[in-house]
């Protein structure tokens, strides 16, 4: 079956979930009669059915658009996630390790980025540890928690890393002792979503429940085909759809009326972000956004930056040279201007744009860190 309209042009991207199965596994069952290609433009535009092992995020894989696996074993199993690209680098720029204790997923549902966090602590996990790790999901719309818990439920695992469910992550007290051993948190708040190709490959991102895949979409009501109605709608005009932090979409018809309401998601990224450098344990913390405009990422950044909390607790972006391989081979960067002319931190902020020839969404993802003083020395 072809992919129509943009998304024939973009590869469909697979992760394959480790805590499940291994990518050697998959190449030999699921992509059992796909050709390995070495481009993504070999992926979208060669005849027949073929698959990039992706050299920047381990277990990722580009297959030919179209191809459907919702009815697959290894998607019902929870064996593979339907995930672009660029929405996997969050949980990959953080790299949680044993040693940073529990995880905060801030924004979490459907889950993609939750069970990406579980799959990578119990990639590093040692082999003896002395205390289980938990990772504290919130999410709070109720309609999506559903989704999120049955994500969990079906990719998650908990004999290996625990996932327990929260609501508003604004309500909660970062000093209270159930988080006392939080950290890292990943933040992955509502936005504009001007960076979308199209719903099949970014389930996360407009609709409250995926259409045709995700573990929730059973669970459409009329509500939400409305909503996708509405969405659809403006994609075929030159208007913008805004979904806010509610799960309301808003088009936009103006410029006004997008400075206004860029300003106001920025203002509640601008919160989520200030509250996660609370964590009185955190050392690293990730912002991403499906937003292309500077106004909801390095203009973000730049504001943390230069607040109180973040001066007062040594919060900085984590250097180029500093991150996991992947991410500092990826070669977009952030917008100097945008970061008033500082490069280093432009060059630590990660994008991506939908027509750049790399076949995945628009994004941008910033780690922050602080050092401690003293940290591993002996007491
Ligand atoms: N991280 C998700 C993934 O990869 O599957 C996608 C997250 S989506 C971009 C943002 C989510 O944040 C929405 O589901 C929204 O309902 C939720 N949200 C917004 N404000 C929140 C808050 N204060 N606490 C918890 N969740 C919130």
């Amino acid at each position: 079956k072809a992919a129509a309209g943009e998304e024939a042009a973009y590869p469909r991207w697979v992760r394959i979930n480790t805590l499940k199965s291994s990518l050697e596994e998959q190449l030999e069952t699921t992509f059992r009669g796909y050709s390995r290609v070495s481009s993504i433009q070999d992926v979208v535009a060669k005849e027949g059915k073929h698959i990039l092992i992706d050299t920047h995020v381990p277990n990722l894989v580009a297959i030919t658009p179209g191809c459907d696996l919702s009815k697959s074993k290894a998607y019902t199993a929870g064996q593979i996630i339907l995930q672009d690209k660029a929405s996997c680098f969050p949980a990959y720029l953080l790299d949680p390790r044993s040693e940073d204790g529990d995880v905060i997923d801030a924004c979490a549902a459907p889950g993609n980025k939750t069970t990406h966090l579980a799959a990578i602590l119990h990639s590093h996990e040692p082999e003896f540890k002395s205390e289980p790790q938990t990772i504290f999901a919130f999410e709070k719309d109720s309609r999506r928690a559903m989704t999120l818990e049955k994500m969990v439920k079906i990719a998650g695992s908990n004999t290996m890393t625990r996932i327990a469910l929260g609501q508003d992550f604004l309500q909660v007290d970062p000093e209270s002792e159930r988080f006392r051993n939080v950290g890292a948190l990943l933040l992955d708040p509502s936005c504009s979503g001007s960076g979308i190709v199209g719903r099949d490959s970014m389930p996360e991102l407009h609709l409250p429940v995926p259409p045709r895949q995700g573990p929730g979409r059973d669970l459409k009501s009329e509500a939400t085909n409305k909503r996708k109605r509405r969405h659809d709608e403006a994609q075929d005009s030159s208007e913008t759809v805004i979904r806010d932090d509610d799960g309301n979409e808003t088009v936009i018809k103006s410029e006004k009326d997008l400075t206004e309401r860029l300003d106001a998601l920025a203002g509640f990224q601008q919160i989520i972000l200030l509250h996660a450098l609370r964590f009185p344990s955190a050392r690293k913390v990730t912002y991403s956004t499906c937003s292309i405009h500077s106004q909801e990422n390095e203009q973000v950044v730049m504001k943390a930056l230069n607040s109180d909390i973040a001066k007062e607790q040594g919060w900085r972006i984590l250097r180029r040279n500093e991150q996991v391989r992947g991410m500092k081979d990826w070669p977009v960067r952030g917008l100097v201007e945008a970061c008033n002319g500082d490069k280093e931190v432009a060059q630590g902020c990660i994008r991506s744009y939908k027509d750049d020839g790399h076949g995945i969404m628009g994004f941008f993802v910033a780690a922050f860190v602080r050092d401690v003083a003293g940290q591993g020395e002996e007491e």
